[in-house]
């Protein structure tokens, strides 16, 4: 079996240098996660709270951990102090919480807006509508514990590639829309975190500047 190192480098072989990688650890090992980091890999992903925090705990304290999956408002105060950038920012009751957690510790948290692109209407998000009614009311002097970064969206589940490029177009243009109009003067505002071990390379064609990958570099969960 590969190990870590070879996966990565065919994971950056087939993507521009520019794009960053999430290497998504949820499930895995503490002992994984280590190998990865002796590789040279500092971001990692976790889509749950608890397991994020046991894991920083054990591991070395220069990882740049992401918070990929849905959070909870009564946690945020347990991931501000140590969170690298929130992927999840799906309401904004959270993003009012995060600002208020991150004050009181006085911590800038960068975070990305998750926008619902896929057809199934299982997923958190903020549906494309909602996230331009969102920039249009938010102002952003009231968030000055929250560093604007990006926009973050999951495609379908679905064998067609053209589906699943159409989604991923969609975010980027919201991305480009919302820049133009709402975040000119934010040059943090940067990054679509888009694709992930399926689907990687479309998003990567439609502009994605952050990959989530995890059963790529890790091998399946069980
Ligand atoms: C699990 C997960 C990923 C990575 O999925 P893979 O298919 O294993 O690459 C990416 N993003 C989110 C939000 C996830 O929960």
């Amino acid at each position: 079996m590969k190990n870590f190192q070879s996966r990565l480098q065919d994971l950056k072989s087939t993507i521009p240098e520019s794009v960053k990688i999430v290497a998504v650890s949820k499930t895995k090992p503490v002992e994984d996660i280590q190998e990865a980091y002796e590789t040279g890999q500092r971001i990692f992903g976790e889509n749950k709270v608890q397991e994020m925090l046991n894991k920083f705990l054990k591991l070395p304290v220069d990882i740049d951990w992401h918070l990929i999956g849905h959070l909870q408002s009564n946690k945020v105060k347990q991931v501000v102090s140590m969170v690298g950038m929130i992927h999840s920012v799906d309401s904004l009751k959270l993003l009012n919480k995060i600002q208020t957690e991150s004050q009181k510790i006085n911590r800038v948290v960068p975070c990305l807006i998750q926008v619902h692109i896929a057809m199934e209407d299982s997923k958190f998000g903020f549906a494309p509508e909602e996230v331009e009614e969102l920039f249009q009311h938010l102002q952003m002097e009231d968030y000055p514990n929250v560093r604007f970064c990006g926009l973050m969206g999951m495609a379908s589940f679905v064998d067609d590639d053209q589906q699943v490029t159409n989604e991923f177009r969609l975010l980027k243009n919201l991305f480009d829309k919302l820049r133009a109009e709402y975040m000119a003067d934010n040059p943090d505002f940067q990054e679509i975190s888009m694709g992930m071990t399926g689907d990687y390379k479309l998003a990567v064609s439609q502009g994605s500047t952050m990959i989530r990958v995890g059963t790529l570099l890790f091998g399946s969960r069980s």
